[in-house]
C-alpha cells in the first residue's frame, strides 16, 4: 500500500519518497485517513511506530487544505502584526522529542510553505518569540515554556484547530497534569485532538475524556512490539563487575553506537566517567545537564565522535538515533514500560536490534515484572568471565524470603536459569 492510497496529496507523497520511505508503517495506515476526515483519534503507538508521521503529515495536508479553500498567497497566516497563534499544537513531554517532532514537520513539510516553531525551556525566550513573529503555523511544544509564552503573551491559541499529544503517558508520568489543565483553559472548544500514548493506564483514560470527542480508537501494537524487533538477553552478573562486563563487550565486539541505561543521574555521570577510564568514549545525558550539554552529547553519539551514551529514562525519551543496534541496561527500570522504550530505541522502523540487561539476583524481582508485561520469558544466561560469585549471593539469599532461596538453588544446579555463553 502506497502513500497516496491513504490520500495524501502529491507534495506529502514527494516528500516521503525523497525520506526513502517506500511504505506507510501500520500506525500510519490506521491513522492519516481518520484524521484527515476531521476525527478525532486516541492511538497506542510507542516510538519507533512512525507515530510522528502518522499525525504530521495529515495536519499538513489539513493546514494545506485550508490555505487553498481560502485561496490565499503562500505566507504564513500568523506572519504580521496580529498576537501569533499557531493553528497545530504539539505538545510534548521531552525537548528531545518536541525537537524531533519539529524535524519531522520540516522534513515532511519542506515543498510546503509552513513555519513550525519549537517552544521548550532551558534556552532563550525571547529568541522564539521572534521566530513566532517572524511566521507561525505549527507549534511544537513542552507544557511548561508553552504557559510562559502564554503568560508573557507572546501567542495565544485563538486560532488552534488541531492538537496533538504525544507521548501522553509519560506527560502524566512526568507530572505535568496541572499544566496541561492550565493549557486547556486556553483551548477553543472547536478543534480536531489527538492523543498519542504506549501505554493507557487509568490516568491516560481519565485525560482523553477530558480531550477527545467521540475518537477513533486505534491500537496498532500491543505494549510489546518493540521488543519482537529487538534481540533480548539477560546477563545475570554482580552490580559491581556491570561496567567491567559493559566496557568488555563493547570492545570485544567492536560496537560503535551504543546507548546505555541507568536508573539515577549520578550512576549515569560516574558509569560514563569509568568507561572513558576504560578507553570507551563515552558521555551522560539527564536532567542534571543544560539543553545545551545535551544536544551536543546528543550530536557527539549520533556522528559517532562518542560510543557509548548514558541516559536516564527521561533523557532518553523520543531520543531517535537512526540506525541505534545496541542497547544496554545497566539497571533495569522500576517500571516496567520503560523497559520497552528503552529497548524500542534500537530496532526501529523495522531495523533489527540487540537489547542487554545487566541484572543482579537483587534486581530479579524487576525481571519478572517486566516479563510479566511482556507476556514473554526472558532467560537470564552468564557471560564467561562475569559469572555472579555464588558466596554473594548465598550471602545475600540468607536475607532473603525462602521461596528466592529455593528458586535460585534450582537456577544453579542448572547452571544458570538458560545458560549459554
Ligand atoms: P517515530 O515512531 O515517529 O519516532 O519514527 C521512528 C523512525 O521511523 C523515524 O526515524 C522515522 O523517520 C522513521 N519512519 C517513519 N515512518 C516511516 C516509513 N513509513 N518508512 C520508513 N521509515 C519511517
Amino acid at each position: 500500500m502506497g502513500f497516496s492510497s491513504l490520500g495524501l496529496q502529491a507534495t506529502l507523497v514527494k516528500s516521503l519518497a525523497e525520506q526513502g520511505y517506500q511504505e506507510p508503517t501500520q500506525v500510519q495506515q490506521a491513522a492519516i485517513p481518520v484524521i484527515l476526515k476531521g476525527q478525532d483519534i486516541m492511538a497506542g503507538a510507542q516510538t519507533g511506530t512512525g507515530k510522528t508521521a502518522a499525525f504530521a503529515l495529515p495536519i499538513l495536508q489539513l493546514l494545506s487544505q485550508e490555505e487553498n479553500s481560502k485561496g490565499d498567497s503562500t505566507q504564513s497566516a500568523a506572519a504580521g502584526t496580529a498576537t501569533p497563534s499557531p493553528r497545530a499544537l504539539v505538545l510534548t513531554p521531552t525537548r528531545e522529542l518536541a525537537q524531533q517532532v519539529h524535524a519531522s514537520f520540516e522534513k515532511y513539510g519542506v515543498h510546503l510553505p509552513f513555519f513550525s516553531r519549537l517552544a521548550y525551556g532551558g534556552v532563550s525566550i525571547n529568541a522564539q518569540v521572534e521566530g513566532f513573529n517572524a511566521g507561525l503555523d505549527i507549534l511544537v511544544a513542552t507544557p511548561g515554556r508553552l504557559l510562559d509564552h502564554l503568560a508573557k503573551g507572546s501567542l495565544t491559541l485563538a486560532q488552534l484547530k488541531y492538537l496533538v499529544f504525544d507521548e501522553a503517558d509519560r506527560m502524566l508520568d512526568m507530572g505535568f497534569i496541572d499544566d496541561i489543565r492550565r493549557i486547556l483553559k486556553q483551548l477553543p472548544e472547536q478543534r480536531q485532538t489527538m492523543l498519542f500514548s504506549a501505554t493507557f493506564d487509568a490516568a491516560t483514560l481519565g485525560l482523553s475524556k477530558k480531550l477527545l470527542n467521540q475518537p477513533e480508537m486505534i491500537q496498532v501494537d500491543e505494549a510489546n512490539s518493540a521488543a519482537e524487533q529487538v534481540e533480548q538477553i539477560v546477563y545475570t552478573v554482580d552490580p559491581d563487575r556491570k561496567r567491567e562486563l559493559i566496557s568488555h563487550v563493547i570492545g570485544a565486539r567492536n560496537w560503535h553506537q551504543v546507548l546505555i541505561f541507568t536508573r539515577s543521574k549520578q550512576s549515569a555521570d560516574m558509569l560514563a566517567a569509568q568507561m572513558s577510564k576504560d578507553g570507551v568514549k563515552t558521555q551522560a545525558i539527564h536532567g542534571d545537564k543544560s539543553q545545551g550539554a545535551r544536544e551536543k552529547a546528543l550530536e557527539e553519539f549520533k556522528s559517532g565522535q562518542t560510543r557509548a551514551l548514558v541516559a536516564t529514562d527521561v533523557a532518553s525519551r523520543g531520543l531517535d538515533i537512526r540506525q541505534l543496534q545496541y542497547v544496554i541496561n545497566h539497571e533495569l527500570p522500576f517500571n516496567p514500560e520503560d523497559y520497552i522504550h528503552r529497548i524500542g530505541r534500537s530496532g526501529r522502523a523495522g531495523n533489527s536490534g540487540l537489547a542487554i540487561s545487566l541484572v543482579s539476583t537483587e534486581e530479579e524481582y524487576l525481571l519478572a515484572e517486566i516479563e510479566a508485561v511482556l507476556g514473554q520469558a526472558l532467560p537470564q544466561q552468564w557471560l564467561q568471565g562475569y559469572e555472579p560469585d555464588l558466596d554473594r549471593e548465598i550471602k545475600n539469599n540468607k536475607k532473603t524470603s525462602r521461596s528466592g532461596q529455593k528458586r535460585r538453588a534450582k537456577q544453579r544446579a542448572g547452571g544458570g536459569r538458560n545458560r549459554r555463553r
